[in-house]
């Protein structure tokens, strides 16, 4: 925790200071309470040697020593100090704690030789006498200026060491009472110091856990005030990138996911970095998450692998064609390097694009120039076989010159229809491409009136009864023409398809908002298998009948057109021998009042 470190820190620091600096005044205090004590204990003991020598005057003036003895004991005993009288020679006449007899002669004594000199002198030793470390003070006794004898006093210097030591003792425990009462100020402190710092350290860490929902508390210090002030802008600036990065990668992902094309971002080492829902779905994937993994793991299409291997290789666009399974779908890829902002390679990027109807629609237009040929071919050759069988002779006989020419009328009207057929499809899907149908408000019951007596003659020739009912009131917006052009197709084919003597019902009906045109026959039918074809152009269940029959194949093709312009529909049902009905839907139809 940086924030513990940091209190310990300044808390140490502190300690030491006042550690080194308590201990250096104690060591000098003590010091100079030594000196102190041993100067005052050596004048103590000069006082006391000097105004012990008048006695010693008298003492010795009178000869009495005994009295002078007995005199010195009293005061060792009342003052701690031993008191010595030595005379000039070194002889000793009086001491407070030995008998002077006994005594050995102190002339080479140094404070005694001090004294015997004129001058007060110390010394410090051992007494062989008291067996003990003395502190010696010696002073001249004098008679009328000449010096006659020395008055010594002396103390214990372990006396002395034990006073002092209880000084020392008293500042060694004064110093660790103030350093424990520092110590705890110096933790009170330390703790005040840091602890603006804890909230930083503690913030920082928050932000760094991506945690920015949160500010400092504002606090008294200028400083920490600038600091927490700085770190709130901070916190903030990083929360509102935060937010703008993500918006954007929201952004960049919700374009991603409503791409149709396909888009498959990988690095340099082919792991993913991307993939767009388009591109799940195209590839057939159905996998949660890809992005990380390589791609080799996830594709198993080998062109797609190579472009992306290419891609990352050359500065060039790079095109393939895969089909994807089950249901055949055709994907172009686009491949390209994928480059940073410094131009640098870092991947490549795939876009997938669905050309299934693409290509279909060229299979579809291929085989309809194949079918038109095919049919256009078919009377051609029959016109021409007859023309050349003409010019071979064949003209020179009437009857079958007549013949010949009347089956190449029948040729050509064929010829003439199937363009006729081919031409209205191809206006209607113009139009319908340019929007361009125009429409108006008309009656149905018109429309199916005038489709009727287009297909009446026919109808009449096979003896067929067209019969009309439903609402004869409906209106709707509707391009008439094509309407009736649809009309007349499916009146046509029910006449076409359906045996003499039977009946075509046309009705009109409202179903749901929509205009509903059925045309039911009592024919041939269609089988079930062949239904979902009927619509196609030039598709026919039966070939030969319907040629016979003068059929393009183009008619239920015109029909499904007629109405998809109208954003309607055409549907069948049917039973083979039974017969059919053809519905041509019209939506958003209005009723005529
Ligand atoms: P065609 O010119 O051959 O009639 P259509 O496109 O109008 O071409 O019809 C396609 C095919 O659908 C016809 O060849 C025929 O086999 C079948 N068909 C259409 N209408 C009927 C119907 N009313 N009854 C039975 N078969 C039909």
């Amino acid at each position: 925790m940086p924030y513990k470190r940091l209190l310990f820190q300044i808390y140490l620091t502190f300690l030491v200071i006042t550690f080194i600096s308590l201990s250096t005044i104690t060591w000098f205090a003590q010091n100079l309470a030594r000196d102190f004590y041993l100067k005052e204990t050596s004048r103590n003991l000069q006082d006391s040697a000097v105004l012990l020598n008048d006695q010693v005057l008298a003492a010795l003036s009178d000869g009495q020593t005994d009295l002078l003895n007995t005199h010195i004991i009293r005061c060792d005993s009342l003052t701690k100090m031993r008191f010595t009288v030595i005379l000039t020679n070194g002889k000793v006449v009086a001491d407070s704690r030995e008998n002077p007899n006994r005594m050995d002669n102190h002339a080479g004594r140094p404070e005694v030789k001090d004294a015997v000199a004129g001058r007060a002198g110390s010394s410090k030793r051992f007494s062989y006498t008291v067996e003990e470390n003395l502190m010696y003070v010696a002073v001249p006794v004098k008679q009328d200026d000449k010096i006659i004898a020395v008055t010594r006093a002396s103390i214990s210097i372990n006396a002395i060491e034990a006073a002092l030591s209880s000084i020392i003792n008293k500042f060694i425990i004064t110093t660790i009472i103030l350093i424990l009462i520092i110590a705890l100020i110096g933790w009170l402190v330390s703790r005040r110091i840091s602890a603006p710092y804890e909230e930083i350290f503690n913030a920082i860490e928050r932000v760094a856990h991506g945690d920015l929902n949160f500010r400092l508390n504002p606090t008294k210090s200028r400083v920490m005030k600038n600091l927490n002030e700085a770190l709130n802008k901070m916190i903030v600036q990083i929360d509102e990138k935060i937010k703008t990065i993500n918006q954007q990668s929201r952004e960049q992902q919700a374009v991603l996911r409503s791409m149709a094309e396909g888009v498959i971002a990988v690095d340099s080492n082919k792991n993913i970095i991307t993939m767009n829902t388009a591109a799940y779905k195209l590839l057939g994937l159905d996998m949660d998450q890809v992005e990380g993994r390589k791609i080799k793991e996830i594709v198993k299409y080998k062109e797609l692998r190579k472009i992306i291997t290419h891609a990352i290789k050359t500065n060039e666009l790079i095109e393939d064609e895969i089909i994807i399974p089950p249901d055949d779908r055709y994907v172009q890829l686009h491949g390209t390097m994928l480059k940073n902002e410094n131009g640098e390679t870092i991947g490549a990027l795939v876009v997938l694009n669905d050309v299934t109807r693409l290509r279909r629609l060229e299979v579809v237009r291929r085989d309809f120039v194949a079918n038109v040929s095919h049919e256009i071919r078919t009377p051609l050759t029959s016109i021409k076989g007859f023309i050349e069988t003409l010019l071979d002779g064949a003209i020179e006989e009437p009857d079958t010159a007549k013949r010949f020419l009347k089956i190449m009328i029948k040729q050509s009207n064929r010829l003439n229809s199937i363009i006729e057929d081919l031409l209205t499809l191809a206006s209607i899907e113009e139009s319908e491409k340019r929007q361009a149908v125009q429409f108006s408000k008309a009656k149905i019951n018109k429309v199916i009136d005038s489709a009727l007596s287009v297909c009446q003659p026919r109808a009449q020739n096979k003896n067929i009864a067209l019969t009309v009912k439903g609402d004869d009131k409906i209106e709707l917006m509707m391009n008439a023409t094509l309407v009736e052009q649809a009309l007349v197709n499916l009146i046509d084919n029910a006449v076409k398809y359906s045996a003499e003597n039977t009946t075509v019902e046309i009705e009109s009906v409202i179903e749901k908002d929509e205009c509903v045109l059925n045309v039911k026959d009592q024919g041939i039918g269609v089988a079930k298998e062949q239904l979902p074809r009927i619509f196609e152009r030039f598709y026919r269940v039966d070939k030969a009948r319907s040629r016979t029959l003068g059929g393009t194949g183009l008619g239920l093709a015109i029909v499904k057109h007629i109405a998809k312009v109208h954003n309607g529909r055409v549907t069948v049902e049917s039973t083979v021998g039974k017969g059919s009905i053809f519905r041509l839907i019209l939506p958003k139809i209005k009723k005529a009042d």
